[in-house]
């Protein structure tokens, strides 16, 4: 019998009932018996009948039950779940529905089953089947239809599903399944396929069943491929409460698609994150920060042409899109559009302002692109997303031949590091008022036999994105070290060395300052004559990091320059936060000479870091007029090609020479 307690109860009721007649009963003829009043014999008669028929009724139940009972029998599985008749049955069901419309599959099938049977013995295999019924009960609702159609093969079908919610029953399970792998030896591993017929995938049951039972193939091929650590990573969940997905379980899902498109719908991959989310965060405090994240993720996931959505990591979601109909300039104002809607969405919904969604889009193309290509294709064209107006960016050729020079420039670092291909070259800054050298920015250079294999602008943002910067960057103070421990005229005249920090060091000061200090004492070096370049954006979030640096700095005589003072994220208050020696104000100021706003900018600029006792340097000054107002207005150096720039070792050696003689005479 499939189950024992019901009908316990339903005998222990049905002979309590039973008793009861029988004693009313006996009552009826002891009172007969003894010639009671008409009135008891009526009601005591009236009580035995009602009893009699309620018995019969539970009796009747029960024979009725227990048919039905042998009949269910024989479609439910040991677990209690429906067996593979029952599944055949349901089967034949939809099949002779008009559509199979918001029909749901998901396949389950235990990875290493065998092996676990062959090791552990067969009533560990079968505890872990119930175990994992048990597991897969948990997720169903309304609607699913659970059954198990081989030895560790599952199969839930679920009416009325979407995508999302065969994600969501996904997740889930994963969760389900990751709380009992905590507390047991034998983990439960599975492989899983899922989708639905909708929208514009639509298949007859055998359609659908075949497509599940390829993807549940190619998962359980790609979770024999990704380590245990990366399965985890799989549902993160945070505190959102939005899942996020590895880029692993991404290429995946990517990759299952594309296998059930067998339409060939044209298909696009969107990345898109939120500008400067950690600013925003900061402004408007974390709790809205979420439920901005909330909000954009609920929106991308209802734009009309997603296939799905997920959430990365922070502040980044990637689409799968159906862009069948749309080319590139359509599909381009259609993101467009739709973040401005989101962004108006959530600017009125959470009281925040100022943010921008960046999307990065990918238009597969006809031919196979592995789905990781596709992820990172998205991802470089979500970067440049960043630098355009718009803020949306498609994957095209200048892109693909950006990546490509990219490319060739990491592959060949560590052999022009070998091959002594960096060198330093120096570009002197004079005093303001005498127009005498006075220090000296060293600046890398990146050659091949004397030539410029790629200039700094091309590779010191790659390298800085990287991380490789932070290597060059101690080799180039090394190079510098060692010119000037080896030039007599350097350490005979009063000239300062400016060496430019990649931000990257922030985020090790101790390291920084540790190798700063060993590679002075090799090289014999007075570090009251360095100054260390920090740009300006670097300044921004790190603030008690950075004063922490400088102050090392500071007891080791060491000053620090806040560089590209104006660009970027200027911020005046950094000027009093951090407690850095020098403002150097940014080329950009000068580059179309300087105009009349310029001068007023700069006037109170220059005023207002003299007040607060900074040493003020100007660069990129090409033209006498700048020389003229900046002399005025008490700027202390000038760096700029109408000056000189930046030279080799022997130049920079027989310039500085030749200004000392003439300063001398
Ligand atoms: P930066 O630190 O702002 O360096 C000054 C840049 O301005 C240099 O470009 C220099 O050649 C250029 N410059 C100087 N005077 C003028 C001028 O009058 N007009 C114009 N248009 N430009 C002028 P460079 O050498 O190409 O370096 C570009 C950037 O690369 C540097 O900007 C700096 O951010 C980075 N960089 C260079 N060397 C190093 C290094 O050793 N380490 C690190 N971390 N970054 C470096
Ligand atoms: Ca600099
Ligand atoms: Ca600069």
């Amino acid at each position: 019998m499939c189950k024992k307690r019901p009908y316990t109860l339903l005998i222990t009721l049905s002979t309590f009932i039973s008793l009861i007649a029988v004693t009313e009963f006996y009552s009826y003829y002891a009172l007969k018996n003894m010639h009671e009043k008409p009135h008891d014999f009526l009601v005591i008669s009236q009580l035995s009948a009602i009893f009699l028929i309620l018995g019969c009724v539970v009796i009747i139940y029960i024979i009725w039950k227990f048919f039905s009972d042998l009949i269910n029998c024989n479609s439910k599985d040991v677990t209690g779940i429906h067996n593979k008749k029952a599944l055949e049955n349901k089967f034949s069901e939809i099949a002779q529905r008009s559509d199979t419309m918001n029909v749901g599959m998901i396949m389950y099938d235990l990875n290493n089953f065998k092996h676990i049977n062959d090791t552990y013995g067969h009533e560990r295999g079968d505890k872990m089947i119930k175990d994992f019924t048990c597991c897969l009960s948990k997720i169903i609702i309304d609607g699913s239809f659970l059954a198990r159609f081989g030895g560790d093969e599952f199969i839930i079908i679920q009416e009325n599903a979407t995508p999302e919610l065969l994600k969501n029953m996904s997740l889930k399970l994963f969760r389900i399944v990751e709380d009992f792998n905590n507390c047991t030896d034998l983990k439960i591993s599975y492989a899983e396929g899922y989708d639905v017929s909708y929208r514009n995938h639509y298949f007859l049951i055998e359609d659908l069943l075949n497509e599940v039972d390829k993807k549940m193939y190619r998962d359980k091929v790609y979770k024999k491929k990704i380590t245990g650590d990366q399965q985890q990573q799989y549902d993160d969940k945070n505190d959102l409460g939005i899942e996020m997905f590895s880029e692993h379980m991404l290429a995946s899902e990517i990759f299952s698609y594309i296998q059930s498109n067998t339409e060939n719908n044209k298909l696009a991959l969107v990345i898109s994150d939120i500008s400067n989310f950690h600013y925003f965060n900061n402004a408007f405090g974390y709790s809205v920060g979420n439920n901005v994240l909330k909000t954009i993720d609920h929106e991308i996931i209802g734009a009309p042409y997603v296939i799905f959505t997920h959430h990365l990591h922070s502040d980044v979601f990637a689409s799968l899109l159906d862009i069948t109909g749309y080319d590139e300039n359509t599909l381009t104002s259609k993101i467009i559009w739709n973040n401005k809607k989101i962004i108006n969405q959530v600017s009125s919904q959470n009281h925040v302002c100022r943010f921008m969604i960046n999307s990065g889009i990918y238009i597969m193309e006809s031919n196979y692109v592995a789905p990781e290509v596709m992820i990172s294709n998205a991802n470089a064209a979500r970067r440049q997303a960043k630098l355009n107006n718009l803020h949306v960016c498609c994957y095209n050729n200048d892109l693909r031949e950006s990546e490509s020079r990219e490319a060739k420039i990491l592959l060949s670092f560590q052999d022009a590091l070998k091959n002594d291909c960096f060198k330093i070259y120096f570009q002197p800054k004079v005093n303001a008022s005498t127009g005498e050298i006075c220090s000296a920015e060293t600046l890398v250079r990146w050659l091949d036999n004397g030539k410029p294999v790629w200039s700094p602008d091309e590779f010191i943002p790659l390298l800085e994105r990287t991380g490789y910067i932070v290597e060059l960057d101690y080799l180039v103070y090394e190079k510098c070290f060692n010119f000037i421990s080896k030039n007599k005229v350097m350490q005979q005249n009063d000239i300062n060395f400016s060496l430019n920090v990649s931000p990257a060091h922030i985020h090790a000061p101790q390291e920084f300052i540790e190798r700063v200090m060993t590679l002075a004492e090799r090289y014999s070096i007075d570090l009251s004559r360095i100054i260390f370049e920090i740009t300006e954006s670097a300044f921004i979030h790190q603030k008690e990091q950075l004063n922490e640096m400088i102050d090392i700095l500071h007891e080791n005589n060491i000053r620090i320059s806040m560089d590209d003072f104006g660009s970027g994220y200027s911020s005046l208050q950094r000027l009093g936060d951090i407690n850095f020696d020098e403002v150097k104000i940014d080329k950009q100021f000068f580059r179309n000479g300087i105009t009349d706003n310029t001068k007023i900018i700069l006037h109170e600029i220059i005023d207002m870091l003299k007040k607060l006792n900074k040493t003020i340097v100007c660069e990129g000054v090409e033209e006498e007029e700048v020389v003229n107002f900046l002399r005025k207005e008490g700027c202390d150096e000038m760096q700029g090609f109408l000056f000189y720039k930046p030279m080799n070792e022997q130049e920079f050696t027989s310039v500085f020479s030749e200004n000392y003689d003439e300063a001398a005479s």
